[in-house]
């Protein structure tokens, strides 16, 4: 049955990406930034711990205007693009048959995910840049009021088996309902790039060890925006976002999880003064331009033929690219 669903060449989202993005990926870097904001909410507990049983922290300042040291649980970067890059690669795989990326071991340089996301080639040659930009996540409240220690198994649950003599561990854990604050940016990508990286960050669910159990995350969209340069840090971001919560609740920020849509307003906010300071112009997306943005991708992926429309693109893009690199 033909749908009657706009085709992804006629869709919101395509004509607002063609404004702003390049339509084949450059062979030198021109630096064509496209940010999107969101906010990772964590709906269970999540194990953010590098290595043993602490959590992942690091003094910071807790704002700018509010400057106290506090210790914040951080979402490394590792950790927020490494589940988004293995949903991209599942959902090429099912696709395409003849899936020749071996992660682990020799990357072949030539799948979205080794062309975005970047590859080092272990033998022979090439190497792509990542072109996907982002940095460790800060948490906004501190430390102490959002980690539980949770007694584990030893035998089943720590990758050792334990410490011998003893049957139980305690590894630290983040309580449920923690907000994560960050920008993923892309550089010199195409639409069908944007969209495919898009569609990794809002269709990632688990993030963090133990993911098959824990580590639930909801990412909401909070802002788009897209110049020449990048805007500001997650930490700064962060700080931001703390100094208006603040000024709403004072001290009372560091005993309950907060609430989710002050969180969202207070990110909305921030990157809207930031983006009215900035040294270049920003054409930024939010509010209904936003949604009507996310409508139409939603209608993309959920129609069979307009969502094989947008791949073959995405295809075209890296035959195009891979054929000018020779
Ligand atoms: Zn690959």
């Amino acid at each position: 049955m033909k749908s009657t669903a706009v085709k992804w060449q006629n869709s919101e989202a395509k004509k607002i990406l063609d404004q702003h993005l390049l339509n084949e990926v450059p062979r030198s870097p021109q630096r064509i930034y496209a940010s999107m904001v969101i906010m990772r909410e964590f709906h269970s507990t999540a194990v953010l711990t590098t290595e043993g049983q602490i959590l992942d922290v690091e003094m910071v300042r807790s704002g700018f205007n509010h400057d106290k040291l506090v210790s914040r649980v951080v979402l490394q970067k590792r950790k927020q693009i490494a589940p988004e890059r293995r949903t991209g690669r599942a959902f090429y795989r099912a696709r395409k048959e003849e899936d020749g990326c071996d992660y682990m071991n020799e990357m072949c340089g030539k799948c979205p995910d080794c062309l975005i996301y970047g590859f080092a080639a272990t033998k022979g040659e090439g190497a792509q840049r990542s072109r996907v930009l982002t940095d460790t996540g800060f948490a906004i409240r501190s430390y102490e009021g959002m980690q539980r220690s949770i007694t584990l198994n030893a035998i089943q649950d720590t990758t050792a088996g334990g410490i011998s003599g003893s049957a139980f561990a305690e590894r630290e854990h983040i309580r449920p309902q923690v907000f994560f604050p960050t920008v993923e940016t892309l550089v010199d990508v195409t639409p069908a790039e944007f969209i495919y990286v898009l569609r990794n960050i809002l269709t990632t669910t688990r993030y963090g060890g133990e993911s098959n159990r824990q580590g639930s995350v909801q990412n909401h969209p909070v802002a788009l925006f897209f110049g020449r340069g990048e805007l500001l840090s997650n930490l700064a971001l962060t700080q931001h976002v703390y100094d208006r919560l603040y000024e709403q609740v004072g001290e009372q920020i560091d005993e309950f999880p907060l609430n989710r849509s002050d969180v969202e307003e207070a990110i909305r906010d921030t990157i809207t003064k930031q983006s009215e300071q900035a040294y270049f112009p920003i054409r930024l997306y939010k509010g209904e331009e936003l949604q009507s943005f996310l409508t139409s991708v939603r209608d993309l992926w959920r129609n069979e033929e307009e969502c094989e429309a947008w791949q073959t693109e995405l295809e075209k893009d890296h035959q195009v690219y891979l054929q000018n690199l020779k």
